[in-house]
């Protein structure tokens, strides 16, 4: 390994407090303990996943090098061992399908499949190779994009280029079956270039009403097209769907979301930010489920107990500098570094993005389906574009932001479009500091300096 990307240790003196912790019951009954934990990411994980415990001196750790918030380090070792989980999911026969962010997995899940993004499909296949460090990791991942760039397009961002991969590569994917929800520009594109090719897997999508008027008929058509999904993923999975299974996956997630939204009230509520801008990553599990919803939800769980402590306890995150820019980020599937943000004197204190889908709250009495549909049809990140800059205004202002860095992807036409509108909104309506910054590096892990010098000055900016 190159001498500038040291491997990240967690110190012996941490282990008591990750052994006190409780073993995590797994949903078909499988446990890992403690000590399973600790072992792995003290020696088999750094083995297996150098990268991911490399450090730089551009970014600092890869993890989050908090190593007293015991919730992050249980929720690393959850995030990097959903590969063993799928591999397991796939032997047995369970589909996957490719969907699209920002829509809940309630539906894919109660249909007997397992939602994956466009992403995953790089990741699987980087996963087949273990033992890679940092530059080698980088350098895979590029060869990989340029591939898929190849077989599809080389406009699209390079998160849905990635189902350009399904056309040569053996990949355990059954279906792809996005909702077709009104962030993305690209999704819709993909999932009909891909159609055309010979031997593809069963291509279909939900369609999300552009009309964003309220109203029954919105309500209605959505629960229409929420009924012809899970018929068609029940056709691959061998699963008919019933309500009460919907209903039982509504709970489980709508659980995780009450528990992600408690976790950022509390972390909102500090005089210092109780974490660092990495370790505010608990809303992904909230909305993705590592594979586990039920696991998901005992890590929010000790995430939220542990926040409530850090927070009375005026305990300020690892990594971050005294009274740091705060940085509110807009725009789907972006974000800017998180260690590289807070070693520069900030810390990220929101998104909209995956916050929109945290928000919902599907109601658990009534038809399922019409329960989804509403929740789906007034998600507020995929409204008018008004009405999605006001109520990110909301969200600005409840997280203290001193500043607002519109993101998109280069590719994503959606998010480049609505970007100076909304930005211009925020601005005039907050008065504070707000910039649009366009990246290409989406998935790659260096030669990110054009960007990090635009957020490093804005951040110079707010001090
Ligand atoms: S970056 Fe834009 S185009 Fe790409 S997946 Fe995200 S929303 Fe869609």
């Amino acid at each position: 390994m190159s001498a500038i990307y040291q491997p990240f240790r967690y110190p012996d003196e941490i282990k008591p407090l990750v052994l006190e912790k409780e073993d995590l019951v797994f949903s078909d009954g499988s446990t890992v303990t403690s000590e399973d934990i600790w072992e792995f990411m003290t020696v088999t994980g750094p083995k297996r996943f150098p990268f991911a415990f490399s450090t730089n001196p551009a970014f600092g750790h890869q993890l989050s090098g908090d190593v007293t918030l015991i919730s992050s380090i249980r929720r690393a070792y959850f995030g990097m061992t959903g590969i063993d989980r799928v591999k397991n999911i796939v032997r047995k026969g369970t589909p996957l399908v490719i969907v699209q962010g920002g829509i809940s997995n309630d539906l894919y899940l109660a249909s007997g499949c397992i939602p994956v993004g466009p992403m995953f499909i790089r990741g699987w296949l980087m996963n087949l190779q273990e033992g890679r460090g940092y530059r080698k990791a980088n350098f895979d991942g590029a060869a990989l994009l340029e591939e898929a760039r190849q077989n599809l397009s080389f406009e699209c961002c390079n998160l849905i280029a990635n189902i350009g991969l399904l056309k040569n590569r053996n990949l355990p994917i059954a279906a792809i079956a996005p909702c077709l929800c009104s962030r993305c520009s690209d999704m819709a594109y993909a999932v009909e270039a891909y159609k055309s090719q010979s031997g593809a897997i069963p291509a279909f999508l939900m369609d999300y009403p552009v009309n964003h008027d309220w109203g029954e008929w919105r309500t209605t058509y959505l629960a229409e097209e929420l009924h012809l999904m899970a018929e068609r993923l029940g056709r691959i999975s061998g699963k008919e769907v019933t309500d009460a299974d919907l209903m039982a996956e509504i709970k489980l997630e709508n659980r995780a979301r009450a528990l992600s939204r408690e976790c950022e009230k509390i972390w909102r509520s500090g005089e210092v930010p109780p974490t660092n801008s990495i370790d505010r990553g608990f809303h992904h599990l909230a909305l993705m489920g590592g594979f586990d919803f039920p696991v998901a939800n005992k890590i929010l769980e000790e995430t939220r107990d542990e926040l409530k402590v850090r927070v009375r306890e005026g305990v300020k995150g690892f990594g971050l500098a005294d009274n740091p820019a705060r940085l509110f980020i807009c725009g789907s599937c972006v974000t800017p570094n998180q260690n590289f943000v807070d070693k520069k004197g900030g810390v990220l204190v929101g998104s909209d993005d995956i916050w929109s889908s945290i928000c919902m709250d599907v109601k658990e009495t009534g038809d399922p389906f019409k329960n989804l549909a509403m929740a789906y049809g007034s998600l507020p990140y995929e409204r008018s574009t008004e009405e999605r800059a006001q109520w990110t205004i909301e969200q600005v202002k409840a997280s203290h932001a001193d500043g607002v860095i519109f993101m998109y992807n280069w590719g994503c036409n959606y998010q480049s479009a609505v970007a100076t509108m909304i930005t211009d909104i925020i601005k005039n309506e907050t008065g504070l500091p707000a910039i649009i910054i366009e990246i290409g590096e989406l998935a790659r892990m260096e030669s990110l300096e054009q960007s990090q010098n635009r957020i490093e000055s804005f951040i110079e900016m707010l001090k």
